[in-house]
């Protein structure tokens, strides 16, 4: 994929931005269900100070300079828990492609590892009802598909499809980590917030990476996210 370039950064935030504001009102709801109800207003924080960096970010030394300057971004201006592990993919995604080539192999490879340093940050393993349910199934299916021969839309098309199912499986999870886990057993039945915003973030990013139209059936729950 020859999309990996910091010029392609300003349209892929849009997407991803259009993709939250879309969805604002349901992901707010799981929040204010789960937690505190600010998920989607923290991100919409670090949503619009990238909005504001596009041109900079587009005109970024290379891709790892720009996603560095994203994580920070994202880290000083989301806040709550989201922020500090949002800020964490992006600025370790950024150092695990320092140098390297833009190949989707080597970008993969990068991505778990930045996945591994979002847990790390979050002392969270999978299972626990966060993003971490998201990112891992989609890192995963990355990684398994940019060994493949797969074509750039059937990528696409997997680690969404993961990114879905990741969410999905939040639903009927108890909640370990961050403040759905004081409501125990009630958690049940409701995905998390994060889990769903880390989903629609990729969808939004991935259909953007292919042209394609970001509000696709796909970004969809089958069924709603709150029972
Ligand atoms: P806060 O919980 O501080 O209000 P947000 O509302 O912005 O922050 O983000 C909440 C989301 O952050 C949760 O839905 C969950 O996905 C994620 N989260 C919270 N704590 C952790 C953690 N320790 N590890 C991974 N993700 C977490
Ligand atoms: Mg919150």
């Amino acid at each position: 994929m020859t999309a990996f370039s910091p010029a392609i950064l300003p349209e892929l935030i849009r997407a991803a931005s259009q993709a939250i504001e879309a969805h604002a009102e349901e992901v707010s709801a799981l929040d204010r269900a789960l937690g505190d109800g600010d998920h989607v207003i923290n991100l919409k924080r670090g949503l619009q100070a990238l909005l504001a960096q596009g041109e900079k970010l587009a005109n970024a030394p290379d891709l790892s300079a720009a996603l560095k300057s994203i994580g920070t971004t994202l880290m000083t201006t989301v806040g709550g828990a989201s922020g500090s592990l949002y800020g964490t993919l992006f600025i370790a995604l950024g150092k695990a492609l320092e140098g390297a080539s833009l190949e989707l192999d080597t970008f993969a490879q990068a991505f778990s590892q930045a996945v591994e340093a979002v847990k790390q940050r979050g002392k969270t393993k999978v299972g626990e009802k966060t993003l971490v349910d998201t990112l891992q199934p989609a890192a995963d299916a990355l990684a398994a598909t940019a060994q493949s021969s797969a074509s750039p839309a059937e990528v696409v098309e997997r680690v969404k499809a993961a990114a879905v199912a990741g969410m999905e499986s939040t639903r009927d999870l108890l909640a370990t980590k961050g403040r759905a886990s004081y409501l125990g057993e009630r958690a049940r039945g409701i995905v998390d917030a994060g889990a769903r915003t880390a989903q629609l973030l990729i969808c939004a990013i991935a259909d953007a990476l292919l042209n394609t139209p970001s509000a696709a059936p796909e970004c969809k729950p089958e069924r709603p996210t709150s029972a």
